[in-house]
């Protein structure tokens, strides 16, 4: 198991170490040399270089240790130029340590608040297998050719529906005098798009709701409920990176899932769904879902 980084927050922090000095002279000015690196640290004023011979303000630097073994703060830039590879080496070890601490921490924070993930994910799945049955649900009622025009409609979110109905004569006279068209061209009488309705909901036909639902949160998030703490900081770095990834996520999928399943709500009452009579759809393949819509809605106000 990987040693803690210390954490530096500020300046004292250094000072009330009992090895630290503020400036030390090192090689070729005396026989000290490099030693390893201890922490990084950033502080909102500038510090001088620990290096005698360098003694240049910076904002943050890493805490080094000396071949005498006394502790300075040096700029990173610093610590390439006075003692190359070796101090280079050392402080991408500490980087990565520091970071694959930020990751622990990260996922242990979801761990920690794992019960309350866990209604948010018996949550969304309630949602998930409802939505789906009421989707598959209406496939089965109209088919999968309108399905598709629906969904077509859906990605190129069209959620208008309109019709084409003739023009007045007032509307055909100017259009005829606007545009190349004559009232004597053969072509037939003008037609106007007209609204009929529009379609609530559509974006839960564009999404990939499953995606979205199940591959995203739902089974990550089960899968991270049955880890450890000691699983946690034992993981292979790029697992742990992924999962510290996901889990910086959650909460922007959360919300975006949580969006999904309104607009699947939207969609699915019973008067948007009657709407789809004007696509063609007879209303009596739709009757039998929009009935048990109208109940569904009717007890949920109860
Ligand atoms: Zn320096």
């Amino acid at each position: 198991m990987n040693q803690l980084v210390d954490v530096i927050e500020t300046y004292d922090d250094l000072l009330a170490r009992p090895s630290f000095h503020a400036s030390l002279p090192f090689h070729p000015k005396s026989d000290r040399r490099f030693g390893s690196v201890v922490a990084p640290y950033r502080f909102l004023d500038k510090i001088h270089c620990g290096i005698e011979a360098c003694h240049t303000p910076h904002f943050s630097g890493y805490l080094i240790t000396t071949s005498d073994g006394r502790e300075t703060a040096i700029g990173s830039h610093c610590g390439r130029k006075y003692f190359g590879a070796s101090f280079e080496k050392e402080k991408r070890r500490i980087d990565d340590e520091v970071r694959r601490q930020r990751r622990i921490k990260q996922v242990r924070s979801m761990l920690d608040d794992m019960s309350a993930q866990l209604v948010l994910v018996e949550a969304l799945e309630r949602d998930y297998r409802d939505l789906r049955e009421k989707k598959d649900r209406l496939m089965g009622a109209i088919g999968i050719g309108l399905f598709s025009v629906l969904k077509l409609r859906a990605d190129r979110g069209q959620i208008d529906i309109e019709k084409e109905v003739p023009m007045t004569n007032e509307e055909a006279e100017s259009f005829f005098e606007t545009s190349n068209r004559k009232r004597t061209d053969g072509k037939g009488w003008p037609t106007k798009s007209v609204f009929v309705a529009r379609i609530d909901g559509m974006e839960f036909l564009s999404a990939r709701f499953k995606d979205m639902l199940v591959t995203s949160l739902i089974t990550p998030m089960r899968e991270l409920s049955k880890l450890t703490t000691v699983d946690i900081e034992t993981m292979k770095p790029r697992d742990l990176t992924r999962t510290a990834k996901w889990v910086g996520e959650v909460p922007r999928s959360v919300e975006r899932a949580q969006a999904i399943v309104k607009a699947g709500h939207d969609f699915f009452r019973s008067e948007n769904i009657e709407k789809l009579v004007h696509l063609g759809t007879p209303l009596s393949t739709l009757t039998p879902m929009i009935n048990d819509l109208r109940d569904e809605e009717r007890s949920a106000v109860a």
